[in-house]
């Protein structure tokens, strides 16, 4: 082991992401669609903590809700990022027990999985003294998925690319949102397979007219140009999600949408009080499991105070 690894835990803070807007373009040779999506970090966060071990093992073990659902192998996302961080590195010989605590929902359009690989590549860079840059923490999260950079980042941004060419879109307001968890899982790549059943493609834009209306703090007109192209391809898979996305409207939502490849739907709020009422009304529903109300824009990946190096 090198000498800079610490013997005290690491724990990094991570936030779950939505997409205001998602525009998915058609599949490319490489089997990756492009992407114009406007990410926003809200206040829906996993723990990860990092404990340097003294062998090269990298355990995962998890708490909290749906804990059960994340894999404890190689698969776990968090466990992938440490091993190609210390690839990177040409250490291979370190090793760390991660311990994910988690409250992003698993499988919920909502990029638990990258939120904690993000999480795994700050809290092992610190724990083993790595110390490394922003940049390239950002290239390692590129290679591990496209939502990971912006689960590094945080705040509002532009993705472009496959999502991981990221521009930060300035917001002066905070926004208030009711998520609605549902009883199962959706599969991204099948919500993307219905997708390009559906044939319904248009080339990509960037979403300036949301852009410009994140410019200005006023949440009816940010309502009025949020979209996802995924949305038809998920309430394919799921039809009873309409009626979630209907019933918050109703309830008084500036917006409803079906958050990334779903099956999480999200509304925004014209204020608190209003999302108390809103998700009290969406919790009534059958297919919802959980409501939960949360702000954005937040920070991305953050130490936690008192970890090494914060
Ligand atoms: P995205 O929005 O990025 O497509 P998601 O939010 O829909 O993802 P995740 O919560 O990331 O979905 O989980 C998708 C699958 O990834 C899970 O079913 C699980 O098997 C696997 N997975 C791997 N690592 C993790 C992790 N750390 N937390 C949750 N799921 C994980």
């Amino acid at each position: 082991m090198s000498a800079e690894v610490s013997t005290v835990p690491v724990a990094v803070r991570v936030s779950a992401k939505i997409n205001l807007f998602l525009g998915v373009g058609r599949r490319g040779e490489d089997g990756y669609h492009p992407l114009a999506t406007v990410f926003e970090a809200i206040g829906l966060h996993d723990v990860v903590t990092a404990t340097a071990r003294t062998d090269d093992a990298i355990t995962v073990t998890t708490s909290g809700e749906d804990a059960d659902e994340v894999p404890d192998d190689w698969t776990n996302l968090a466990v992938r990022a440490a091993d190609l961080l210390r690839c990177a590195r040409r250490h291979p010989h370190l090793g760390v027990d991660l311990h994910i605590d988690k409250a992003i929902p698993v499988a919920g359009g909502m990029a638990g999985g990258s939120a904690d690989a993000a999480g795994a590549l700050l809290a092992c860079s610190v724990v083993w003294g790595l110390d490394a840059s922003a940049e390239e923490l950002h290239d390692l999260a590129t290679q591990l998925g496209s939502d990971v950079p912006f689960c590094l980042m945080g705040g509002v941004a532009l993705g472009t690319g496959r999502g991981e060419h990221l521009v930060p879109v300035p917001t002066p307001a905070t926004h208030t949102w009711v998520v609605a968890t549902a009883h199962e899982g959706l599969s991204t790549p099948s919500v993307f397979g219905r997708f390009d059943d559906l044939g319904d493609v248009h080339e990509v834009c960037v979403p300036t007219p949301l852009i410009a209306a994140l410019a200005t703090s006023d949440a009816e007109d940010i309502a009025d140009v949020m979209g996802n192209d995924l949305q038809p391809a998920a309430v394919s898979l799921r039809p009873d999600l309409a009626d979630v996305l209907a019933q918050g409207q109703r309830a008084g939502a500036h917006a409803a949408l079906v958050s990334g490849s779903g099956p999480t739907c999200v509304f925004l709020t014209p204020d608190e009080s209003a999302a108390h009422r809103i998700a009290a009304q969406l919790v009534q529903l059958p297919q919802v499991r959980t409501t939960r109300i949360a702000t954005g824009p937040v920070a991305g990946a953050q130490l936690l105070p008192n970890a090494v190096g914060s």
